[in-house]
C-alpha cells in the first residue's frame, strides 16, 4: 500500500505498543515525533532545550517545531513510500502541513475512554535498552530486566491530566477532520493488548 498511515488516539491509548503490528505487516518505517523530540532532549540540542519546556507540562510543542522535525525526516530514503506516523500530526495545522508533503491513505484511531487513560500512563515503564514498553499491571515486564525499566518524566499524573487536557482542546477535532475526508478507521481500544492487536492488524490488512 502506498502512502503513509496515521496512529491516532488519546495519550496511553496504547499507539507505541500497537506501532510494531503496522510496521510487520507494512514494512513501514515508525515516525514518533514523541520519541524524535524526547532524543533531542536527552541528545542536549537547541531544538530539545526548545520542547522539553512544553512536554514537562504536558503542553503541545509548537506547529513549526514539529513540521519541521517531520520535514527533515520524511527526506530520508526509508520514507519515500509512506511511514508510520505515532502520535503525529496532533493539531490541524500539522495535518495540513503533511497534507503538502506526503499522502495519508488511512488513519486508525485507537479508542480509549478518559478514566482509563490515568491508570494506563502511569503505571507504564519502558526498557531503555529496547524502547519495549510495559505496565506494572497490564503488561509486567521480566523480571530480569524489571531493575532497568524507567518511567517517562511527564508519565505522572498531574502532567497526564495536562496532556489530556491538550489532547480535548486541540488533537480530538482532528479524529474529526479526518473522519469527514474519510479516512478515519476506529478501533476498540480497552481490551487486552493481544486483542487491541488483533484489530489494528485486521483493520491494516483491509487497506
Ligand atoms: P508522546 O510520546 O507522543 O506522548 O509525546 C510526548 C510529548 O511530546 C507530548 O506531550 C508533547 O509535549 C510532545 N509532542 C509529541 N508529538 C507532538 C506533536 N505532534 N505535536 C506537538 N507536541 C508533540
Amino acid at each position: 500500500m502506498s502512502g503513509s498511515i496515521v496512529l491516532f488516539g488519546p495519550p496511553g491509548a496504547g499507539k507505541g505498543t500497537q506501532a510494531s503490528i503496522i510496521v510487520e505487516i507494512t514494512g513501514k518505517p515508525q515516525v514518533s515525533t514523541g520519541d524524535m523530540l524526547r532524543d533531542a532532549v536527552a541528545r542536549g540540542t537547541n531544538l530539545g532545550a526548545k520542547a522539553q519546556n512544553f512536554m514537562s507540562q504536558g503542553l503541545l510543542v509548537p506547529d513549526e517545531i514539529i513540521i519541521g522535525l517531520i520535514e527533515e525526516r520524511l527526506k530520508s530514503s526509508d520514507a519515500s513510500d509512506g511511514v508510520l506516523f505515532d502520535g503525529f500530526p496532533r493539531t490541524i495545522p500539522q495535518a495540513e502541513a503533511l497534507a503538502d508533503i506526503t499522502n495519508v491513505s488511512a488513519v486508525i484511531s485507537i479508542e480509549v475512554p478518559d478514566e482509563d487513560i490515568i491508570e494506563r500512563i502511569v503505571g507504564r515503564r519502558m526498557d531503555p535498552q529496547t524502547g519495549e514498553i510495559f505496565h506494572i499491571t497490564f503488561r509486567p515486564p521480566p523480571s530480569e530486566i524489571s531493575h532497568r525499566l524507567i518511567q517517562r518524566k511527564d508519565d505522572t499524573e498531574e502532567t497526564v491530566r495536562q496532556r489530556l487536557s491538550s489532547y480535548h482542546k486541540q488533537t480530538k477535532p482532528l479524529g474529526d477532520w479526518y473522519q469527514n475526508l474519510g479516512l478515519l478507521i476506529p478501533v476498540d481500544g480497552t481490551g487486552q493488548i493481544e486483542e487491541v492487536r488483533k484489530s489494528v492488524a485486521i483493520a491494516v490488512s483491509e487497506l
